[in-house]
């Protein structure tokens, strides 16, 4: 077991209904002696922070403009990179394409440009994890520092069944965490989709999506639910504990760790208190307890 001593939590273009102080406060109570540190933007965070690495070759007076190039090429490079890793054709692995002009010109704005949302865009989320990781510093790239990401970003990763899944969260360095794929990715009720098909063959009229929402109000979340702060935090539980164990997840599917893959399961899983199965819970306590003693 690795015992990860600095989390730094990321905040990504999230909804207004996700509190990033109040998932850092839930973790403080798991785990009281790590240092948990909320952080803004993961790009503009790593990026404004290589300005202050030094330049021993560079005069003084020049710092500053070589800086300035270093972190623009850097952008320059990641916004290509990302345009590179969109999901062209979920049902082919890997079906990226040379990005075009544009894309990458508009990849480069949503990065600098925070009010710029990623609607519709799938990206592949290992490709996604690794690009960002990059930007990781050494001094912060050990197995005692947990990185998460949260993000309204949507991301998939490429299924046994041969197409692509969206995905809440992919457990990597960094960790990602998607409030998209919370409403996204876990397939609704089955009648819900049935309905839906029916409602879109005759003409969906304005409002009548709303109104069938509302009929299955409670069987899913929706993208401003008022509990997706404690959703949010029980998956950085999971990224908290991939990083001490190698698994995030639980068999059980009463326990917060549980993989769900239903909306059901995810409602059961994340929103019934602080539940977990008698492994996690000693799991917990273990780590809780060792944290202490090494502090
Ligand atoms: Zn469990």
């Amino acid at each position: 077991m690795i015992l990860p001593v600095d989390i730094f939590l990321y905040a990504d273009r999230l909804p207004a209904s996700v509190s990033v102080e109040e998932v850092a406060e839930r973790l403080r109570g798991y785990f009281p002696h790590a240092q948990i540190s909320p952080r803004g933007e993961f790009i503009l965070h790593h990026v404004a922070a290589l300005s202050e690495t030094e330049n021993p070759k560079s005069e003084i007076r020049n710092r500053k403009s070589d800086d300035a190039g270093r972190r623009e090429k850097v952008l320059e490079e990641l916004a290509r990179e990302l345009a590179g890793i969109r999901v062209r054709d979920p049902e082919k692995d890997a079906s990226f394409t040379e990005p075009a002009y544009g894309e990458i010109q508009y990849e480069k704005r949503r990065i600098t440009n925070t009010s710029i949302q990623a609607r519709g865009v799938l990206y592949d989320g290992f490709e996604l994890a690794r690009i960002l990781g990059r930007l990781i510093p050494k001094e912060e790239r050990t197995p005692h520092h947990v990185h998460i990401v949260l993000t309204n970003q949507l991301f998939g990763t490429w299924g046994d069944d041969l197409r692509y899944h969206y995905r809440v969260s992919v457990y990597s360095i960094p960790s990602l965490i998607s409030t998209t794929g919370v409403v996204e990715a876990p397939a609704k009720p089955r009648e819900f989709y049935l309905e839906k098909q029916q409602l879109a063959a005759i003409g969906l009229k304005d409002g009548s999506l709303e109104a069938l929402k509302q009929k299955y109000a409670g069987q899913f979340i929706d993208y401003d639910d008022e509990r997706m702060t404690e959703i949010v935090f029980g998956y950085a539980l999971q990224a908290v504990v991939y990083a001490a164990t190698g698994n995030p997840f639980c068999p059980d599917p009463t326990c917060r760790f549980f993989d769900a893959h239903h909306q059901s399961d995810l409602i059961r899983a994340q929103l019934q208190g602080d539940k977990f199965c008698e492994n996690h819970r000693r799991l917990l306590h273990r780590l809780a307890m060792t944290w202490s003693g090494e502090r």
